[in-house]
């Protein structure tokens, strides 16, 4: 079933302690739509400025992924810079240059309008909803992520958005100061209370947990020798988990388990390159042979 994600295009600038890359194709649906493209038709709700061109677009084309909703604003496509610590578990953001992204209200093409699984990447909660007011039903799933600013600036917008999500992927920072709970089970709690029923904790190098009204299922990241850049990580992980529910057809335990660590797997490639390059070229052949050592890695006999 077609996936719908709107979110941020845009043009990075990162450093790592293993390198540098300039303005290299970023945001967080760039992430979400390739990693989602493996599983499921994905249609692209977000601006780019005209310094966007045909080269970085042929990035998404090849692959399923519906460019219709792109919107081209005259002026410059957003632009971020990031700095990452030598242990790479910190990073300082450098420039958050909005340019056209400042004037972003996604409006969903026609074609678009009929779209049952949806994520909304992490904009202001008020666009997030715009969005689900413009599809004809309510969606089969909608997901979201957010971040620390819209968490303290928007809390009410927030709130209300929430209202109408079934699951939301933040990190554990996030989770607390959302709820001012401490304990993340206790915390979950809180999230069930404003509207999703599943809660997706992103935890970097440490995988991720689900809290589902219900049952808790947890991840770890994939254990590699090289990671030389985790930018994007999270979004890619949204988009391997959101692509393979909406692939399935269904948000069942056993769907939502196996999403679970798909996102895990698609995340891992990311990391071993800067930007979308290693995602932008993994094949299906190589996810199903990490998923299966992902298996292995975490079976074990009671
Ligand atoms: P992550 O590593 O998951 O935080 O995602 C990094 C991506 O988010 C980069 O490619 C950035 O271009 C994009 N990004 C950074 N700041 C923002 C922002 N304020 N709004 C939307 N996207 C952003």
């Amino acid at each position: 079933m077609s996936l719908l994600v709107v979110g941020s295009v845009a043009f990075d600038d990162i450093e790592t302690p293993y390198g540098r890359a300039q303005r290299t194709l970023g945001g967080a649906a760039s992430y979400f739509a390739l990693a989602a493209s493996h599983f499921t038709p994905v249609r692209m709700v977000a601006i780019v400025g005209d310094d966007f061109t045909d080269k970085e677009k042929a990035v998404f084309r090849g692959r399923k992924i519906d460019l219709t909703g792109l919107e081209h604003a005259s002026g410059k496509t957003f632009f971020w810079a990031g700095r990452y610590s030598l242990n790479m578990n910190e990073r300082t953001t450098l420039a958050t240059e909005l340019n056209v992204f400042a004037g972003f209200r996604p409006t969903l093409p026609d074609p678009y309008l009929d779209s049952s699984y949806i994520f909304l990447g992490n904009i202001d909660p008020s666009l997030q909803r715009s969005v689900l007011k413009q599809v004809k039903r309510k969606p089969k799933v909608a997901g979201l992520d957010t971040m620390n600013y819209w968490i303290e600036g928007t809390p009410a917008e927030l709130r209300e958005t929430l209202k109408h999500v079934d699951i939301l992927t933040i990190n554990d920072d996030e989770t607390r100061q959302l709820t001012g709970e401490h304990n993340l089970l206790r915390a979950a709690k809180h999230v069930f209370k404003m509207g999703p029923r599943t809660l997706i904790i992103k935890r970097g190098e440490h995988g991720a947990l689900m809290i589902h009204d219900g049952f808790i299922f947890s991840v770890p990241a994939f254990p590699l020798e090289e990671v030389r850049d985790p930018t994007g990580a999270g979004d890619t992980f949204a988009g391997g988990f959101m692509g393979y529910l909406a692939g399935a057809g269904r948000a069942n335990e056993q769907t939502l388990r196996s999403a679970m660590v798909y996102g895990s797997v698609l995340a891992s490639f990311t990391v071993e390159r800067f930007g979308v390059e290693r995602l932008a070229s993994v094949t299906r052949k190589e996810i199903v042979a990490r998923a299966r050592r992902f298996a292995r890695l975490t079976t074990f006999k009671l």
